[in-house]
């Protein structure tokens, strides 16, 4: 197992680096596991890490379709913030947030989070009364959360357009300096190594095609590398939940699977030192250590498996990043990309056990599962170990959306493409 002590990268510097070991083994799939994950995403290998470190359950299986870190955990625009506005998000995130500050020392892996903070810039009075609502709520639940007035956010941002006369004019913004970015292959990649370490077998390029039952329980899984069998299944496969739990025979789930797209610019010098997103539309962005602007906005505007978006959207975003930064209408797109995303109705995610016997669900994570992957992998591990839900994750049940508990901290209603 490779060590990334000081020493160990001298020691392959000096011999040229041909002597590094892979991170993770590539093992053939045993008979039967005492957990399987469905689903190499973040969320999936962070759940077999803290099942392996905090619960010493080792047995454990992630089956991955593709490549390791080939779905959404690898095509995000990599934001980490804690900044809701309802108690349950705000506790759960401000959880995954004080995580992903140790999270390197944790993994002994740097996934260089970079807490540059995340700025929301408010363009009427009435935007700006709604942060500082926001603001004190998670300042009440010990997040950070500080407003800015339109001097101070044009020194941090000197390339903003703050005149008066702009488009949108900005009116002061919701700060929360804590927040940031992490290298998102760092995160799937120091997950899979610790994992793997602890004698999780990470299975890749093995499809799950079908449920094993036994009576009604759930007791194993078909794939494209055969039967697994395991006393226990869960399912975090981001935006192919509805897909998956239908091999399971469950027909509706309350998740829309739309495509979410990601822009990233040539190199330019360091002009961006935060993530800010614009208030009068869905746009955000933040500069890249390789000096690209990585930048999004709104999904696209239907139901979709595919990993590639429309041209509507493209128009959307660049208009809105015109709108905001004037100065940046010449820099030229250098890719673009998709992912698709698991919309639950209230914007908020689903961590449960359920809804069949043996099984155990993740999904609804909308556009910003990526800043939850350290607490949702701690609380689902906890919710497959004990069979029963942390407090962080209960209010997060599958049936709030029946029994009208929902939690819709945008107040937008049953509108996915809203959240
Ligand atoms: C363009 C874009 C920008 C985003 N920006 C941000 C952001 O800035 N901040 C933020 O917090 N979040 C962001 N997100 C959201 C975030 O990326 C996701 O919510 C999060 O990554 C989802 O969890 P995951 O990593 O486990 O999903 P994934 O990485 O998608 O993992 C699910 C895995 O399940 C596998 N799978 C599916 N079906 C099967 C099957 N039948 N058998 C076996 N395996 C299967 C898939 O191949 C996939 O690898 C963004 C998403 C996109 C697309």
């Amino acid at each position: 197992m490779a060590e990334y002590s000081a020493l160990s990268i001298i020691r392959n510097a000096l011999s040229g680096n041909t002597n590094w070991k892979p991170a993770w083994r590539k093992p053939d799939p045993k008979p039967s596991y005492d957990v399987i994950i469905i689903g190499g995403g973040g969320h999936g290998l962070s759940t077999a890490y803290y099942l392996a470190k905090e619960h010493g359950i080792r047995n454990v299986a992630v089956l991955e379709r593709g490549y390791l870190g080939s779905g959404n955990v690898g095509r995000n625009t990599t934001a980490v913030r804690s900044n809701y506005l309802l108690p349950q998000n705000i506790r759960f995130y401000e959880h995954s947030m004080k995580m992903w500050e140790r999270l390197s020392h944790d993994l002994n892996y740097n996934v260089m989070f970079s807490q540059r903070g995340v700025l929301n810039l408010a363009h009427t009075p009435a935007q700006l009364d709604d942060y500082t609502r926001r603001g004190n709520a998670m300042r009440h639940l010990d997040a950070d959360a500080e407003l800015m007035d339109v001097a101070a956010i044009k020194r941090l941002m000197p390339i903003v357009d703050d005149s008066k006369t702009a488009r949108f004019p900005i009116y002061g913004g919701l700060m929360q300096w804590r927040a940031g970015t992490a290298r998102h292959d760092a995160v799937a990649w120091g997950y899979a190594r610790g994992a793997d370490r602890r004698g999780v077998d990470i299975l890749e390029n093995c499809e799950v095609t079908g449920f094993i039952r036994d009576g009604d329980r759930i007791a194993g899984v078909t794939t494209s590398r055969g039967e697994i069998r395991a006393k226990k299944v869960a399912v975090a496969v981001a935006g192919s939940t509805g897909h998956v739990m239908r091999m399971a025979g469950i027909d509706r789930m309350p998740i829309e699977s739309h495509v979410l797209q990601a822009f990233v610019s040539e190199s330019l010098k360091p002009i961006l030192d935060t993530v800010v997103t614009f208030g009068m539309g869905h746009f955000y962005v933040s500069q890249s250590d390789k000096g690209g602007l990585v930048y999004g906005g709104d999904i696209d505007g239907y139901n979709s498996y595919a990993q590639r978006g429309n041209l509507p959207i493209v128009e959307d975003v660049m208009s809105e990043m015109a709108a905001l930064f004037p100065s940046l209408t010449t820099v030229r797109v250098l890719r673009s990309w998709g992912g698709v995303c698991d919309m639950s109705m209230d914007g908020s995610p689903i961590i449960t056990t359920g809804p069949l016997p043996g099984m155990y669900l993740n999904c609804g994570w909308c556009y910003g599962g990526f800043k939850a992957t350290p607490a949702s992998g701690w609380c689902f591990a906890h919710t497959i170990a004990k069979d029963a839900p942390h407090e962080l994750n209960a209010p997060f049940t599958l049936d709030r959306f029946h029994r009208g508990t929902v939690i819709d901290d945008k107040g937008q209603g049953a509108t996915p493409r809203l959240h």
